[in-house]
């Protein structure tokens, strides 16, 4: 099982120091923790994977705001996120930056956990299938990447897809594309051991209720319940 925590804009060094200082994390689960890039250099070294929330393409160049594969395994980082909804609807993110991340970071010996999911529309709209499979057709194969099935509308909103849900798009991606693949989406420790007890979920990626050391391992404690 593996349970990764993204903790998007929060947590500078002083506060992931504190964190990790209090994480408790039981046998059975690997815990990844995707911090800020300000706070990588502190998470790294503490015996917990350590990923950054995204990564670019090209080896260094003029591209403002952007981290390469190098300075990251320099800081000791193991891996990136690539394609997070925040991505795609903020910052621009397309399928085939996705996949330029995806294969830049895998064959420079980064991990990566690529993200797809439909949004709330493209559901109602019964289109979930089809954006799936368009997303994972973008991503490469490779023994160090796993996906992580996020459905947008459950992102941060306290809504999470039923077990159902969850399990129904978690065996459409694994008949696209032979990886584990995690569950994303208001994932908390009330609702883990449900979510996680799925045949097909391999695990989670959660935000908010990674940021809490007490949280996230009531999570991971879930998982191999
Ligand atoms: C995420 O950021 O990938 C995520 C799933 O967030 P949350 O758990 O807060 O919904």
């Amino acid at each position: 099982m593996l349970v990764a925590g993204n903790w998007k804009m929060f947590k500078g060094p002083t506060e992931t120091a504190r964190f990790l200082d209090e994480l408790e994390v039981p046998a059975g689960v690997e815990v990844v923790l995707c911090p800020p890039f300000t706070s990588l250099a502190e998470a790294t070294g503490r015996g917990i994977a350590v990923f950054a929330q995204n990564v670019h393409w090209a080896a260094e160049g003029a591209f403002t705001g952007e981290i390469s594969v190098g300075m990251l395994l320099e800081l000791g980082v193991e891996g990136a996120l690539v394609g997070h909804s925040e991505r795609r609807h903020h910052f621009g993110e397309t399928d085939e930056t996705v996949r330029l991340r995806c294969e830049h970071a895998l064959e420079s010996g980064l991990r990566v956990i690529a993200c797809v999911g439909e949004t709330e529309a493209e559901r109602e709209a019964g289109r979930t299938a089809e954006v799936l499979t368009r997303q994972v057709a973008a991503i490469p194969q490779h023994e160090h990447l796993v996906i992580a099935y996020e459905p947008v509308w459950a992102i941060g909103t306290g809504k999470t897809a039923t077990p159902e849900m969850a399990e129904e798009a978690h065996a459409l991606i694994k008949g696209l594309h032979d990886t584990q693949v995690l569950y994303g989406g208001s994932v908390k420790p009330e609702n883990a051991a449900e979510l996680l007890g799925q045949p097909a979920v391999d695990g989670a990626l959660v935000g908010g209720a990674s940021l809490d050391p007490a949280s996230l391992a009531a999570i991971c404690h879930a998982a191999v319940s």
